[in-house]
């Protein structure tokens, strides 16, 4: 029988740490993005200005939806946070990107509990599976879930597990009972918003993403402005300080599961070690796992930026043309790297 009980116990059983239950109702700040895309905060990811109105209510995407299932699934490990890493010359990459693509393996297991709800319900069920990529508010659906609340630096944060979690949802046109929003307990810290090293956040809870390190290094496609490379530091993946921050990241619990353990090629590698591998040695590194998304051109790119702004002789040894003509026949060549190595250089000779 399909309840909000048997669905988080068949949860649990698939290795989801959170699952809680919204209505697909009106909910009061689901609106916002319209605001926050005319803002501008949206940059260039044009996809959601083109699904803005659907992403406002998941009725609009499924127009049989009744309740939202939603899950959390715990990726933190024991590495290190950045915050805690003074090395310039290591290259930091977002804790979500260091283990297996998250589409795939929750894809995967979320798709496992959609089949079994519609086994395990009487009668015929519409559901439809999402693991980031549907246009779903999914932070906003877990808040009203009751998974944690939304804070001020936009993270889904459950009081229990932190905010190292990946979401996933079940839109499904059964009536299920939902759970009690999460409560907002981030008081008067304002620790993420002091924190951003860019300055992202014109106010509490309201991240202008054309300004945060894990849109300039992730989705940027072609140049990373000039005037902001020497803040992307030695971040070449994203960015995690808001995160570690958080009161309620320290201390977090870790994961066991194997599949979000840092790959070793992404495991604390070094700058200069990443660069001078070949690409079809990146490819390898960070096939099947989220990085992909940047592919190898514009993940040497980021390199290359990091490198000029870490300043240390190993930088500079590294981005040395003798050097670089080890590197890989034609890397260092392609236009889009070849711009931000000799910022890079230039950068590295005038320290
Ligand atoms: S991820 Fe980094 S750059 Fe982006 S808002 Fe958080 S602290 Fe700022
Ligand atoms: S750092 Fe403080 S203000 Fe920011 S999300 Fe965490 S509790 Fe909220």
């Amino acid at each position: 029988m399909l309840t909000s009980e048997t669905v988080k116990a068949r949860a649990r059983e698939l290795g989801f740490d959170l699952c809680g239950i919204a209505a697909a109702a009106d909910h009061p700040r689901l609106p916002f993005l319209r605001e926050w895309i005319d803002r501008g905060y949206a940059g260039e990811m044009g996809y959601l200005a083109r699904t803005a109105e659907r992403r406002a209510d998941v009725r609009a995407v499924m127009p049989s939806a009744r309740s939202v299932v939603v899950l959390g699934t715990l990726y933190n490990t024991d590495r290190p946070y950045s915050t805690e890493i003074g090395d310039p010359g290591e290259a930091l990459i977002s804790r979500y990107a260091w283990g297996d693509d998250y589409h795939d393996v929750l894809g995967a297991r979320t798709d496992a509990l959609s089949q079994w709800m519609i086994q395990s319900h009487g009668a015929a069920l519409d559901t439809r599976a999402y693991v980031d990529t549907g246009p779903v508010q999914e932070k906003l659906y877990a808040e009203q879930a009751g998974l944690g609340w939304v804070g001020k630096n936009t993270c889904l944060i459950s009081p229990d597990l932190g905010s190292w979690l990946f979401l996933s949802e079940i839109l499904c046109s059964a009536s299920l009972v939902a759970d009690e929003p999460g409560l907002d307990q981030c008081g008067t810290c304002t620790l993420c918003l002091d924190a951003c090293p860019t300055g992202a956040f014109p106010e509490p809870g309201v991240l202008d993403a054309t300004r945060c390190l894990s849109y300039l290094t992730i989705e940027t496609k072609g140049d990373i402005p000039g005037s902001d490379r020497p803040g992307l530091s030695n971040h070449i993946y994203g960015c995690d300080i808001c995160q570690e921050v958080c009161p309620y990241n320290h201390g977090a619990p870790v994961t066991d599961d194997p599949v979000w353990q840092p790959r070793e090629a992404l495991d604390r590698p070094r700058l200069a070690e990443l660069w001078t591998r070949s690409d079809a040695e990146l490819r390898d590194a960070i096939r099947h796992g989220a990085m992909m998304r940047v592919r190898v051109k514009r993940l040497r790119r980021n390199v290359a930026v990091a490198l000029g702004n870490s300043g240390t002789d190993e930088a500079a040894s590294a981005l040395d043309p003798a050097a670089a003509e080890r590197v890989d026949a034609g890397a260092v060549d392609e236009p889009l790297v070849a711009g931000h190595v000799a910022w890079a250089r230039a950068r590295l000779a005038d320290r």
